[in-house]
């Protein structure tokens, strides 16, 4: 594609191979306010201060690399779903990002909390979120799950599976305890950022299928179920989504299942949960709704839809994860080798090599994330180049960022920060190459605290047990 553009801004694509939507920054230092926690700056020396806190600091206590999650960002974006979402459930989906202060945070600013394992349990709880709190779910939780759930007084199992009916039965009848249940369904609603697809295709691991029949007849099994109270439906299209079409016609068709319950068995469900799903800002060419307008759009469109199937407006729940912990979090890495590679048509690229990579953010590796960075520790007037972060790993797929611009003299020593760093870094990261897991500290009113510490290589030969 080539376009006439206008001054001062030289698309990518035509300069030097990026993506069409990569512009040539014409102030390279400035901060794309959307894209970072809010009230992050430059300070006078030119370095990105967060919560507070120039992140040379965090560096210099906390070496490289860290993730950052700033507070007060945090709990303001809970908050925004809880107040605009008025009368609704809001649960935090904790697998996006979770250790016990988080939960704490998220206990104290007033939602629940969704966890899929016994170790999310475990967590959730250790950091005071009340157990008539969580939502459990996953595809494959295990009887012990299942039991250690119901014992602590679990909120609500989300139904995934016949199997899990079994269990959840199983466990009841020992326990002597009735399972508070919501039947997860497939809508053949499959939604990523601006695009969804609603077929007749359910073909994934997740849920029961509507169309098949099996959705409906698990909630008349839990309906008949002494052992379970059967609250309603639960629907999760997908993720990093920024419209609203894809809920709608999901709502439409977890709705006419509940008529079709309705029409089955003359109860009518209390429940509808919409799932998360909703999109962030990862790079300029994102621009997500706030929190304002979501609640807007979905009050309206179930207002129209409950109308239309004449039927009472149900308690609502949606399970925010990223749009709560994402902007809220940095990954702060220092640069190490700086390497300019010839291409084929007589342009070049930078490569800028971080002391991290595809280990604290498989996102890009795994699903072609795209991310956007900027250099943290200093301004700089060189001439912006169009560069290529990558990791320190052992696979030429280590990138954790494509395409974007860093100044020229960009060199070994430099901090890059990455916004939108707060989900699914952490929370998926690994040890590849024997790299021990950065920490996550939490900056608030200009001073750190450590949440997670710095995994170190103690902790990986103790668990080398070496027989
Ligand atoms: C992952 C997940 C969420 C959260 O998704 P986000 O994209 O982080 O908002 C919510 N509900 C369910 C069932 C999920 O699996």
């Amino acid at each position: 594609m080539t376009h006439m553009h206008i001054a001062g801004s030289i698309h990518a694509d035509v300069a030097q191979g990026g993506p069409h939507w990569l512009t040539m920054p014409s102030d390279p230092m400035a901060l794309q306010h959307r894209l970072w926690p809010e009230g992050t700056v430059r300070d006078r020396e030119g370095r990105i201060t967060v919560g507070g806190l120039p992140l040379t600091e965090v560096a210099r206590q906390q070496g490289t690399p860290v993730y950052v999650i700033d507070e007060a960002d945090f709990r303001s974006r809970a908050r925004a779903f809880r107040d605009s979402f008025t009368g609704w459930h809001v649960y935090y989906a904790g697998k996006a990002l979770l250790t016990r202060s988080i939960a704490r945070w998220v206990a104290e600013e007033g939602l629940g909390l969704d966890v899929t394992t016994m170790g999310e349990m475990h967590i959730a709880l250790a950091g005071g979120m009340p157990a008539e709190r969580l939502g459990f779910h996953g595809n494959n939780k295990s009887l012990d799950e299942i039991r250690f759930a119901l014992g602590q007084g679990v909120g609500r199992v989300i139904v995934d599976s016949f199997n899990e009916i079994d269990r959840i039965e199983r466990a009841c009848t020992e326990l002597g305890a009735v399972a508070r249940v919501l039947v997860r369904v497939t809508t053949g609603v499959e939604a990523h950022t601006h695009e969804y697809i609603a077929t007749a295709h359910e073909d994934q691991k997740f849920g029961l299928s509507i169309l098949g029949g099996h959705a409906l007849a698990a909630l008349v099994r839990c309906q008949s179920s002494p052992h379970m109270e059967l609250r309603g439906i639960h629907s999760h299209i997908g993720s990093q989504i920024f419209e609203t079409h894809g809920f709608e016609v999901a709502i439409r068709r977890t709705l006419r299942l509940a008529e079709q319950f309705r029409a089955a068995t003359g109860v009518e469900l209390a429940e509808l949960d919409l799932g998360g799903g909703f999109g962030i800002a990862y790079t300029e060419a994102d621009s997500p709704k706030t929190t304002a307008e979501l609640a807007q759009a979905f009050e309206e469109i179930l207002d129209h839809e409950c109308r239309g199937f004449q039927m009472a407006r149900p308690q609502l729940s949606i399970e925010p994860g990223r749009a709560i912990c994402g902007p809220s979090g940095v990954a702060l890495y220092e640069v190490g080798t700086v390497k300019v590679v010839e291409l084929e048509n007589g342009r070049s690229r930078t490569y800028v090599s971080v002391d991290g990579g595809m280990s604290d953010n498989i996102r890009p590796a795994l699903y072609a994330a795209e991310y956007s960075c900027a250099l943290a520790n200093r301004s700089s007037d060189a001439e912006p180049v169009l560069s290529r972060v990558v990791g320190k790993h052992c696979e030429g797929g280590d990138i954790l960022i494509r395409d974007v611009f860093l100044p020229r003299d960009i060199a070994p020593g430099d901090l890059i920060a990455v916004p939108g760093a707060g989900a699914y870094c952490r929370s998926m990261a690994s040890n590849y190459n024997q790299l021990p897991k950065p920490p996550l500290v939490a900056v608030a009113e200009g001073a750190v605290r450590t949440l997670l510490r710095r995994e170190t290589l103690d902790d990986m030969m103790r668990l080398d047990v070496g027989e």
